[in-house]
């Protein structure tokens, strides 16, 4: 875990843990590496917290 990839989490770009991403209806929901938080994808490469 880096004070970087923190940062990041702060303004939203988070990054999933690749082993435990799972689709979910129609989106590919997991939990970030780096703070833990629920996310879901909403572009390629581009995830954000929250399952909404
Ligand atoms: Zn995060």
């Amino acid at each position: 875990m880096s004070i970087l990839s923190l940062a990041n989490c702060l303004i939203g770009h988070h990054k999933p843990i690749r082993s435990n991403v799972h689709w979910k209806g129609k989106r590919l929901v997991g939990e970030c590496r780096h703070c833990g938080a629920a996310i879901h994808r909403v572009d390629h490469g581009d995830w954000r917290a929250g399952h909404a």
